[in-house]
């Protein structure tokens, strides 16, 4: 079959890689003139590694992702070091990245507080249950059975930061399930970065024969004879027995009009909170206790959601003796950070770092870079399953795989991985039915 897959980014790679195997000829259609999508990195000429424009890693529990690296062969270059997490508390941080670091918290009270918090992450890691606990809100489960405190202490601050105060408390409860279910402290990356690795499965899918046509936006999908698709770039239309998108819900309605209203509707009803965030390289190390991640709640006036010291997570080598920071944020599209420009953003958030190290001063700063996308992070509400759109549209040959399907789960690249190859063994299947 002629297959056309939209999108270099780690699903639609992933989708490729299975349908070429399969004996198929692919071609990627990719908007941008690089490939990884949300994952892809950038790279200063003194730099050996890039740095992902937004923040990065893998879990250990990320089976899909690891699985694939391992089939590519390209294990050896993963690493998992072991940085610190920290939490904000009455103006200082506090590590929290094992259960001693728990204990020793002090923004959980010493009572029964820390109890509860023990017991209920010990709940949520051992339950497989979370279609139970979709009908409910994050917001309402925590309050009952980890208590106000310790909701309000620990979770609540992530909620507003992720989701903004519109829908913190609307968020199903299966979402933090999906977090704290799967999640490790030990943080994974790949040598030379995440950029790194999707260059070297791109060069094993062209070596396979799968055709990336880079600075190549698809404009338009729909159905043509004989359950074909036709597919239309800007200056030419092509036809395809199979296509896959794996763009974001709002661009595949756009792209596909003529889905059925049901189809489209389901897509366009779907949230999502768009992701603003800084890379900044400076002369020095900003936290000097070699802080990797810190979790700010906006309550305390930090003007962003984390804070992210790269550079003490991989050494500074990689790049140049440059220490990168991160400030990260999710935000409605509609947000003025999604307006200001990198010099009125950087201006504001200037001021925040002198309350990481006192004797910060701006002049640390070399450079810095901004990077926005509307779409970043699934909003899943109550009973989140049943508006999930179907990976096989109504439109015979065309298929649908983004990071609002990957539910219960949160999105990840171990997750498009996931869906990319699902969808792929649902292509292949499909090719295979005699036809109606
Ligand atoms: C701030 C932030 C932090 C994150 N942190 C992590 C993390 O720590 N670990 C982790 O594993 N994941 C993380 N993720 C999530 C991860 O990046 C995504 O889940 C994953 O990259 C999604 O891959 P994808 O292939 O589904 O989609 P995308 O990466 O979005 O790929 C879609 C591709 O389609 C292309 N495209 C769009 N329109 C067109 C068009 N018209 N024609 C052709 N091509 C088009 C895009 O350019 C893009 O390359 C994070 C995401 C964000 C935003």
């Amino acid at each position: 079959m002629k297959i056309a897959v939209i999108g270099a980014g780690v699903g639609g790679m992933s989708a490729a890689y299975d349908l070429a195997k399969a004996g198929h000829q692919v071609t990627i259609f990719e908007a941008a003139d690089h490939t990884g999508g949300l994952a892809a990195g950038f790279k200063q000429p003194h730099w050996n590694w890039s740095v992902e424009k937004f923040y990065h890693h893998w879990f250990q529990t990320d089976s899909s992702m690891l699985g694939l690296i391992a089939e590519l062969g390209l294990s050896d270059k993963v690493m998992f070091p072991r940085p610190v997490t920290v939490m904000y508390h009455e103006g200082r941080f506090y590590p929290f990245d094992s259960i001693l670091a728990a204990l020793l918290y002090p923004g959980l009270g010493w009572g029964l507080g820390k109890i509860r918090f023990g017991l209920v992450g010990l709940y949520l890691r051992l339950t497989k249950n979370w279609r139970a606990l979709e009908k409910t809100t994050v917001d309402a489960w925590m309050r009952k059975w980890a208590g106000d405190r310790v909701y309000e202490q620990m979770w609540e601050p992530m909620m507003v930061g992720k989701f903004g105060e519109k829908y913190a408390k609307q968020v199903n409860m299966a979402w933090m399930w999906a977090r704290l279910h799967a999640r490790t402290t030990r943080l994974g990356t790949f040598q030379g970065g995440f950029q790194a690795f999707c260059d070297q499965f791109a060069d094993i899918l062209r070596g396979m024969g799968v055709e990336i046509q880079l600075s190549t936006a698809v404009m338009n999908l729909s159905a043509a004879p004989e359950g074909k698709v036709s597919l239309q770039l800007t200056s030419e239309s092509l036809v395809f027995d199979q296509v896959l998108n794996t763009t974001s819900p709002a661009l595949m309605a756009r792209m596909a009009p003529d889905l059925p209203p049901d189809y489209l509707k389901g897509l366009l009803n779907l949230r999502s909170m768009g992701a603003v965030v800084m890379v900044l390289s400076l002369r020095q190390q900003l936290s000097e206790q070699g802080y990797y991640w810190f979790n700010l709640p906006k309550s305390a006036g930090f003007p962003f959601l984390a804070l992210v010291e790269h550079t003490n997570f991989l050494p500074t080598e990689h790049y140049g003796g440059d220490h990168i920071l991160y400030c990260g944020d999710y935000l409605e599209t509609d947000h003025e950070y999604f307006q200001l420009s990198k010099e009125e953003l950087l201006q504001r958030f200037l001021p925040s770092f002198q309350r990481i190290n006192p004797n910060f001063k701006p002049d640390w700063v070399k450079e810095s870079w901004l990077f926005r996308t509307h779409y970043a992070q699934p909003i899943p509400l109550v009973n989140h399953s049943a508006n999930i759109p179907s990976i096989r549209t109504p439109i015979t040959g065309l298929y649908f795989a983004s990071m609002s399907q990957v539910y219960p789960w949160d999105r990840g690249t171990n997750f498009a991985v996931k869906i990319g190859r699902e969808a792929a063994q649902m292509m292949l299947k499909d090719s295979q039915a005699p036809a109606a």
